[in-house]
This record gives structure tokens, C-alpha cells and sequence, in this order.
């Protein structure tokens, strides 16, 4: 932590303000002291959540500063075609050219600028999205907070790769910090970063993490929490909130590749997770294999399909789909837990409504938007289940936006 950045959030109430706030417009909190952001997101849920539990105070982070693990920069030229590089405009396809940005990872602008430099020896020009010329488009770097590795994706509008080999050891003698460089090709229209197509250039392809002792594989593609020191706490909160002693079966729903399920595994009987996203599954397999974790099945699937279906399963119908089949059921749903992570539009009335049939002791709900998370608590209230704890978490300082855990219970166990 250095002099000026460090932020013992007690004792030093100054914020450094970052200079591109008004014109980059992501980080809509950036210019406020951190002791006040932390103060506006509780106040925030507690104006949500109040009415259901005491909001617990927000856990905030010692250094809010470069926290995110992911980076993406876009490459461009400005009008006398000099390479620039930086965040698009909260909104628009405008590159706001930035050296430096308070809440990534250092790393990735350094990166930036070593290809920036790199570029013109190169002849290798940015890409120009009206136009359809030019190379780079994008960077996207991810960076292991265990290990520190770095993977760095170089996003191109073509897949015409001149001296890829040199100019790859060109990168990684400057930044020997890089353990693996991919070369993936994004040559449509679109505001997606990342193409389909994808060629490892450098290393083996993915860096590893590790979150609460287990080791997770993070590939360019795949879902990890931008923000692992908060991650951790609130993964400890969740699985603490869960009470597993070991003889519980659990349901990690929206588990992404897994990282919930596969920490709760080691308390739990069993625990199946349910995600939509078919990358994300079998990265989810993997890590399960990886940290010899045996109690964990996944299955890919639309949570509020499998959650209405596995209602069914549990009157008697013949379970479609094999993950269900793993569960012991008995008279009862046999579930003792549901753990839910939706993304920010949060879950269905659906699901919600096949988890009450389901009849679980307790629910823990990790949400990303405390809007929809009072509108399904609600739900939950109304059919028998009490908030027990809510605990927001601030996953991602500088920005308006709020992580909670959210505990409920049956009113009267059954
Ligand atoms: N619990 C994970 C992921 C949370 S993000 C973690 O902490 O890393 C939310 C996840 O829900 C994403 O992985 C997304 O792909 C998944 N998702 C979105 N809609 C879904 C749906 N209808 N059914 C199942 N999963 C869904």
C-alpha cells in the first residue's frame, strides 16, 4: 500500500479522486471518501431491506484501491492517428484515453502501454470499428490474486496475425508476470469484447485462483468475481449462513463455474449446482475435479426449468435430468439448503415459488442488485420464511454498485 493510497478507512477519510471520472463515468462514487460511499450503499439497503431484518454493517475494504482482477481496455487511434488506449464512455463507443485507473489491477494499463509502445515497430494498427481495419481491438487482462499470474487476451478484428511470435516475446520480456497470452478474433459488430474464436499463443491457456483454499480455473471466458479479497468474505458469510454440519444437501443455484458450491461441498452431504451458462458448467466440473471435491454434481440448465421440474421429481414424477437423480429424496424434498446467486435482474416468482415447495430449513441469498433482492425476499416472506440476516458486502468500491448475503428461515420448521 502506497503513502498516498493507502486507506485505513478509520483514519484517513480522504479519497483520491481519479481524473477521468467525469469523462470515463463508470465509477459514479469515485470522488466521494470512502468512508462516505460505504455510508450512502448501507444506507441504500437498509432503505430496502429494513423492513425485513436489521441490516448488518457493510463490510467494507481496507484498500479500496485496484482491486479488480479483470481488466478490459479498448485500443484506438485519436485524430492524428496516434495509438490510444483506454475505457469506453459509460454509454457510448467513445475511448476515454486513460494511463491510469484507480480500482484495476496496476497491471493492466502497465501492459497496455508496453503494447501501445510495442505497436508501431509492429506496424501493427488499432482496429477502427467503422471502417472494419486495423488489428487490435481490445486487451483484456486477468490477473490470479493467489499467484499473482497474468493472463492477457489480445482481441483482434482479424485473424491475420503478423510476427505473433515476436511480438509476443517482445510482451512477455517486458512483463514477466504474464503466464499465458491468448489470441482471440472478434471481427463482428458488436459490444461483446470477446469473439468465439481463440488460439493460445503463450502458456497454457488459464491462470489459476484461490478462493477459500480451493484452486479455481479462471479462462479468458470465464465468470469469476472481479473482486477476490470481498469474495472471500462474502463466500464465508454465505456458507456461514448456511449452518451445514455436514449432513445437508444443498442447492447452489446460478453457481457460475461452481466456486459456492464447491467451498460449501466439504460441509455439506451433497450439493448440486444449476447454471444456465454451458462454459461455465464444465469449467465448474473441472474445478470439482481439481480440488477432489465428490459430492457435487452440476447440472446446466435454466434454474427456474430445473428448480419447477425438480418439483415435479419430488411428487413422484420420474427425474428427467440426471443431476436430480444424484439428490437422495425422500418424503420431503430432501433439500436442506438453497443457496442463490441470480444476476442482477434477480430470480423468478418460478423459482421462488418451487423453492417454498421445495421447503428448505434455510435460503441464502446472495444478491448483486438489492432492488430485486427486497422484491424476491418479499416473496419469501409472504410464503413462510423469515429474513434472518442481511449483510451487504462492497464488492466494488468507486462504483454505486451493492453485494448482500441475505439469510432466511422457515417461520415454523416442519
Ligand atoms: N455464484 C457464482 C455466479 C454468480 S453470477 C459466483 O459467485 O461466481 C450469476 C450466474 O447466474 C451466472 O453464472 C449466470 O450465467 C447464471 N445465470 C443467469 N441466468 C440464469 C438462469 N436463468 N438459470 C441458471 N443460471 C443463470
Amino acid at each position: 500500500m502506497s503513502e498516498n493510497r493507502g486507506v485505513k478507512t478509520t483514519e484517513n477519510k480522504a479519497y483520491m479522486s481519479c481524473k477521468n471520472a467525469a469523462s470515463c463515468g463508470s465509477c459514479t462514487l469515485i470522488s466521494l471518501p470512502y468512508e462516505q460511499q460505504l455510508k450512502k450503499k448501507q444506507e441504500y439497503v437498509n432503505s430496502l431491506m429494513g423492513k425485513y431484518v436489521r441490516v448488518s454493517p457493510i463490510v467494507g475494504m481496507e484498500n479500496p484501491y485496484h482491486y479488480r482482477n479483470k481488466v478490459h481496455i479498448t485500443f484506438g487511434s485519436d485524430k492524428k492517428g496516434n495509438v490510444i488506449y483506454g475505457t469506453y464512455k459509460e454509454g457510448t463507443h467513445t475511448i476515454v484515453p486513460a494511463k491510469e485507473c484507480l480500482i484495476e489491477c496496476e497491471c493492466a494499463r502497465q501492459i497496455a502501454a508496453t503494447i501501445a509502445s510495442l505497436m508501431p515497430s509492429f506496424k501493427m494498427k488499432p482496429y477502427d470499428e467503422d471502417r472494419h481495419t486495423g488489428f487490435l481491438r481490445h486487451i483484456l487482462v486477468r490477473k490470479s490474486h493467489f499467484s499473482s499470474e497474468v493472463m492477457l487476451v489480445l482481441v483482434a478484428g482479424t485473424n491475420v496475425f503478423p510476427s505473433k511470435k515476436n511480438f509476443v516475446k517482445a510482451v512477455t520480456e517486458r512483463h514477466p508476470e504474464i503466464s499465458t497470452i491468448i489470441f482471440n478474433i472478434n471481427d463482428k459488430n458488436t459490444s461483446m469484447v470477446l469473439g468465439e474464436r481463440e488460439e493460445v499463443l503463450y502458456g497454457k491457456g488459464y491462470i489459476e485462483d484461490v478462493l477459500c483454499k480451493k484452486t479455481f480455473r479462471i479462462s479468458s471466458k470465464s465468470f469469476y468475481q472481479v473482486n477476490p479479497v470481498q469474495t472471500e468474505k462474502l463466500y464465508q458469510k454465505a456458507i456461514e449462513c448456511a449452518a451445514l454440519t455436514g449432513k445437508e444437501t444443498v442447492i447452489d443455484a446460478y453457481c457460475g463455474t461452481g466456486t459456492i458450491g464447491i467451498v460449501a461441498a466439504d460441509k455439506a452431504k451433497s450439493v448440486l449446482g444449476i447454471e444456465l451458462n454451458k462454459a461455465a458448467v464444465s469449467d465448474a466440473r473441472i474445478n470439482a475435479k481439481n480440488n477432489n471435491v465428490k459430492n457435487i454434481t452440476f447440472v446446466c440448465d435454466d434454474a427456474t426449468k430445473y428448480m419447477t421440474r425438480f418439483k415435479a421429481a419430488t411428487a413422484g414424477i420420474k427425474p428427467d435430468t440426471a443431476g436430480m437423480t444424484k439428490l437422495k429424496l425422500n418424503d420431503k424434498s430432501g433439500v436442506d439448503v438453497v443457496i442463490m446467486d441470480p444476476p442482477r435482474a434477480g430470480s423468478t416468482k418460478e423459482f421462488l415459488k418451487a423453492v417454498t415447495k421445495m421447503s428448505p430449513s434455510r435460503v441464502v441469498y446472495v444478491s448483486c442488485n438489492p432492488e430485486t433482492l427486497a422484491r424476491d425476499v418479499q416473496y419469501l416472506v409472504n410464503h413462510g420464511y423469515k429474513a434472518q440476516q442481511c449483510v451487504p458486502f462492497d464488492m466494488f468500491p468507486g462504483t454505486e454498485h451493492v453485494e448482500t448475503v441475505c439469510l432466511l428461515s422457515q417461520k415454523t420448521p416442519i
